[in-house]
């Protein structure tokens, strides 16, 4: 264990949002800010907002991985795993140059509240690696992933510690950990640690509908947003931030309720088109590009002509901290809802919500991956395969009933969405540590 001080940045008030993650601020800072005002609001005991305030365990690995040109690269991993008391720890392993540990802590910490307030029986955790995947061959790729799984060891497991796909990785990712991970407990247990990762491929043990879960909980939810406020989603516009897994299936779900997607954006660049994006298009231009930039179907524009855009509806499906005071000024939407986790800074949020924008907070909408990876641990626990229409309905059936619950909890408490979902998520966590107690 060691710790780390690349990102101690610290509390910059509500950065431009386009500089460097480093820049932003302190992503933990941000998190423990919003989580402190649902404490209040439940009134929490102080020794449980005490255990919540930290991460249980903070795992650091430095580990070497020979490159395809014979030399070998030093590499860091992380895992952070923030609470356990309802399930394993479960969260995503991400691979970026910026990758941190005040990062990880709050992303860590942000799925322990998202299992709660969805009644998932799982714990918190997240992680990754400081790299740069477009620097990396494919078997480069292969050889970091799984030289961190043999360094993690034993801190994962399928009823320890179970990672997902998340930012620069996906089910092929999760396929190479847990083959690692199974040749690594020997011949006799390997198929019962399946469970080790979900959001694998469906070949390998993988769940239908994991793909496009998380896609599918952000338009269940704005599906839900539209029907309480009478607004019709057919023909409305939509402009999304990221066009990965969540950008992605947001955008083309959303286009089968006829919504319009005027305008796209990630690392690349920003592209729009009043007459509409195709996103099953654009989607294979991002396959053999890497990117939305040069589409044919729109015009490129600048991050800040985006942020300008009129449309009825935001979705930012980025990475962290994208949104900060001058993008809420900017932005001219009805809605926001955060397939991204922690895209938004405090006071933009204050900012949105004052012009009257809804904001439908990341643990509240982007659960729909935590959710299908309990199903998918589960069908490796019975070793069943569900369809994919059982999954999807399950999955509609608990982002449906999480949201009503959260809008009546927001209604009653005359509170945000945010502090309304954390505030469910504490009440659960303290009934819980209520009952157990602390050991010994
Ligand atoms: P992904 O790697 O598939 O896609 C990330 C997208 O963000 C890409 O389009 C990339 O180009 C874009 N991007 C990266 N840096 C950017 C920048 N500086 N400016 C603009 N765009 C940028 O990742 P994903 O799995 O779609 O995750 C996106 C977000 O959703 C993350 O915050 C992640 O934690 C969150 N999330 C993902 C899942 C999941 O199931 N994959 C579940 C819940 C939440």
């Amino acid at each position: 264990m060691s710790t780390d001080s690349s990102a101690k940045a610290s509390a910059k008030p509500a950065a431009d949002a386009a500089t460097s993650l480093k820049d932003r601020g302190n992503l933990f800072e941000i998190a423990t800010k919003q989580i402190d005002k649902a404490i209040k609001l439940v009134n929490l005991d102080p020794d449980i907002a005490q255990i919540l305030a930290q991460p249980k365990n903070e795992l650091i690995v430095n580990f070497p991985v020979r490159m395809d040109n014979g030399k070998i690269s030093m590499f860091k991993g992380y895992r952070v795993q923030h609470n356990n008391i309802l399930g394993p720890y479960k969260g995503g392993m991400r691979y970026h140059h910026e990758a941190n540990l005040d990062e990880m802590k709050a992303l860590a910490s942000w799925m322990t509240f998202k299992s709660a307030l969805h009644e998932i029986p799982f714990g918190g955790g997240k992680g990754g690696v400081k790299v740069d995947p477009r620097q990396h061959s494919k078997s480069e790729l292969e050889r970091i992933t799984r030289r961190f799984t043999a360094a993690l060891g034993s801190n994962i497991g399928p009823e320890f510690d179970i990672p997902a796909p998340d930012v620069n990785t996906n089910a092929q990712t999760m396929v190479w950990m847990m083959d690692t991970y199974m040749n690594i407990v020997g011949a006799g247990d390997r198929n019962s640690v399946r469970g080790v990762v979900t959001g694998k491929s469906v070949t390998a043990g993988g769940s239908h509908g994991r793909a496009e879960a998380t896609g599918a909980g952000v338009v269940h939810c704005i599906t839900e947003w539209a029907k309480d406020k009478g607004f019709n989603l057919d023909g409305c516009h939509v402009i999304i931030q990221g066009f990965g897994n969540v950008g992605s299936y947001t955008a083309r779900l959303l286009s089968q309720k006829g919504a319009v997607i005027i305008g796209v954006g990630d690392v690349g660049g920003y592209i729009a088109n009043p007459e509409g994006i195709n996103p099953h298009k654009l989607g294979e231009h991002v396959s053999k590009n890497g990117t939305v930039a040069g589409y044919k179907g729109a015009a490129k524009i600048g991050r800040d002509e985006f942020f300008g855009l009129e449309a009825d509806i935001f979705v930012p499906a980025a990475l962290e901290l994208e949104v900060g005071v001058k993008e809420a000024n900017a932005l001219k939407v009805k809605m926001m809802v955060e397939g991204a986790n922690g895209p938004t800074y405090p006071e933009a949020e204050d900012i949105l919500l004052a012009k009257g924008v809804d904001v439908i907070p990341d643990i509240l909408c982007n659960s729909g991956g935590v959710i299908v990876s309990y199903y998918e641990w589960l069908q490796n626990k019975r070793s069943e395969q569900w369809e994919t229409a059982d999954v999807l309905g399950r999955l509609e059936k608990r982002m449906k009933q999480t949201y009503q619950q959260v809008r009546q909890y927001a209604t009653a408490k005359k509170c945000d969405w945010r502090t309304a979902s954390y505030a469910i998520g504490l009440e659960r966590l303290q009934a819980c540590y209520k009952e157990r107690g602390i050991f010994p």
